[in-house]
C-alpha cells in the first residue's frame, strides 16, 4: 500500500471506532461517502485491521523529509487509535501507560509535597487567613464578568485575539466562527470545528466566568488555538497536499496533545504578559466593570494558580487507577488544585469521561512552549510566531517534539 492509500485506510477506520463511541470523532470534513457507507464492525476486527495497517505503514520506505514526518505521525496516530480500540474492548491501562499509548506522553510524577510550597507561595498573596479555597473563592467574587456583559467582554478578547494572530499567520478570507453560549456540560468551553475555515465556538456557562477566562478561551478555542489549528490543517495539508489523515480528529489521539498544548501556549504567544495586562486593564475590565487596579495582584494570583495545575493530573491519575475514591479526589482537587466544591465535582466528572486526556493541558503546552522557545528565543515575537504556526502546518506528536 502506498502512504496515500494507508491515510484513507486510516480515515475509514478511525470513523468504524466513531460508530462505538459517539465523542471519539472530534471533527471530519472528509468525503461524506467515506462515512455513509460504514456499518458497524466488531472491536475485534478493527484491531486486527489496525495491526495490518500499523505494518504497512511501518514497511514504507520514504526519501523526503516531508514524507518521513508525515509516516510518524500516522504511526504514533495509528498506534493510538489500536490502543483505543482495546480500551473500548474494556482493557483500561495504568494512567501513566494509557497517557502514553493514546497522547505519546506521560506527566512528571509529582506528588503533594510538590505542591505544599507553591499553597504556601498563595497563602502570602491572598488576603485574610485561614482555609485557602474559601479564601481564593471569595478573593475570585470581585472578578466574575456579569452575566448581561459577557457577550462584550468576550467578543472584546476574542477579535484582539483575532487581530494579533492576523498580523503573523495568512488566514483565509473567508475563515470564520460563531459563538454560541450554553450549558449542562462538563467541559467550559468547546470548539466544533465544521470545515471550510469555520468553527462554532460554544462557551458553557453554568459556573461563573471570570475575567481572566476571556483572553484564555478566545485565545485557546479561537486565535491562534483551536480554530486557527484546524483550518491551516485543513488547507496546507488536507487541501494542499492531499495528506487525508488530516480529515479527521481522533479526540483520544496525539493529534490532541498538539491540539490542546498549542490552544493552551497560544494565549502567551498573542498575547505576551505585558501587553496582556495593557488590554486587561484598558479595554476589558472596563467592560465587565471591574475596577482596573486590581488587575495586577490578579494576576500573580492566577499566575501561582497555573503551576498547580498539574495536581490535576496527579489527582486524575490516583482516582482512576483506585487509589482513591470519588470523594477523596474531589476534597484533592480542592486542597491542591483550589477550585471550589463544585467545580472539582465537574472536573472529577470530565475525569471520568475523558480519563488522561486531562495532561494535553499544561504537559502539552509546556512541552509545546519548550519546542517553540528552544528555536525562537523568547523575546523575538516574530520568530516565535513563526515557529509556533509551522508547528501547526507541520504537525508532531510529543515525543517529536522532545527529540
Ligand atoms: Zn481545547
Amino acid at each position: 500500500m502506498t502512504l496515500n492509500q494507508i491515510a484513507e485506510a486510516y480515515v475509514k477506520l478511525v470513523l468504524s471506532v466513531g460508530l462505538h463511541d459517539d465523542s471519539y470523532v472530534d471533527a471530519y470534513y472528509g468525503p461524506t461517502d467515506w462515512k455513509n457507507q460504514k456499518v458497524k464492525q466488531a472491536l475485534n476486527d478493527l484491531l486486527s485491521h489496525a495491526d495490518f495497517l500499523l505494518l504497512q505503514l511501518n514497511a514504507l520506505s520514504l526519501p523526503l523529509e516531508d514524507e518521513r514526518q508525515r509516516q510518524k505521525f500516522l504511526q504514533l496516530q495509528l498506534s493510538s487509535v489500536h490502543a483505543y480500540i482495546n480500551q473500548l474492548a474494556g482493557t483500561h491501562l495504568l494512567f501513566d501507560a494509557e497517557s502514553l499509548a493514546l497522547y505519546d506522553a506521560q506527566s512528571p510524577p509529582l506528588t503533594e509535597k510538590d505542591f505544599d510550597l507553591i499553597l504556601l507561595e498563595l497563602d502570602q498573596l491572598l488576603p485574610g487567613d485561614g482555609d485557602l479555597n474559601a479564601r481564593l473563592s471569595e478573593y475570585h467574587r470581585d472578578f466574575e464578568i456579569p452575566h448581561d456583559k459577557l457577550d462584550a467582554v468576550f467578543s472584546a478578547a476574542i477579535n484582539e485575539a483575532r487581530a494579533r494572530t492576523k498580523k503573523y499567520i495568512a488566514l483565509p478570507e473567508e475563515e470564520n466562527f460563531k459563538v454560541e453560549y450554553v450549558s449542562k456540560q462538563i467541559w467550559s468551553a468547546y470548539n466544533w470545528y465544521m470545515g471550510n475555515s469555520y468553527s462554532l465556538i460554544q462557551v458553557n456557562t453554568d459556573f461563573p466566568m471570570f475575567i481572566n477566562r476571556a483572553i484564555d478561551l478566545a485565545s485557546h478555542e479561537g486565535y491562534p488555538g483551536h480554530h486557527v489549528f484546524n483550518l491551516l490543517i485543513e488547507k496546507h495539508l488536507v487541501n494542499d497536499k492531499g495528506w487525508m489523515e488530516y480529515c479527521i480528529y481522533p479526540l483520544y489521539s496525539p493529534m490532541s496533545f498538539l491540539a490542546e498544548g498549542s490552544a493552551n501556549y497560544g494565549i502567551e504567544v498573542a498575547f505576551p504578559e505585558v501587553e496582556r495586562m495593557l488590554f486587561e486593564k484598558n479595554t476589558l475590565f472596563p467592560l465587565a466593570g471591574i475596577a482596573p487596579d486590581k488587575a495586577e495582584l490578579y494576576y500573580r494570583v492566577q499566575a501561582v494558580l497555573q503551576k498547580l495545575s498539574y495536581a490535576g493530573n496527579m489527582v486524575a491519575k490516583r482516582y482512576l487507577d483506585g487509589e482513591v475514591d470519588r470523594a477523596t479526589a474531589i476534597h484533592l482537587l480542592m486542597k491542591y488544585a483550589l477550585s471550589d466544591e463544585k467545580r472539582s465535582t465537574q472536573r472529577i466528572s470530565f475525569i471520568e469521561k475523558n480519563r488522561s486526556y486531562v495532561i494535553n493541558y499544561n504537559l502539552g503546552q509546556d512541552i509545546v512552549k519548550a519546542y517553540v522557545e528552544r528555536r525562537a528565543g523568547k523575546n523575538d515575537e516574530q520568530h516565535r510566531w513563526k515557529i509556533f504556526a509551522d508547528l501547526l502546518r507541520h504537525p508532531r506528536t510529543a515525543s517529536m517534539m522532545i527529540d
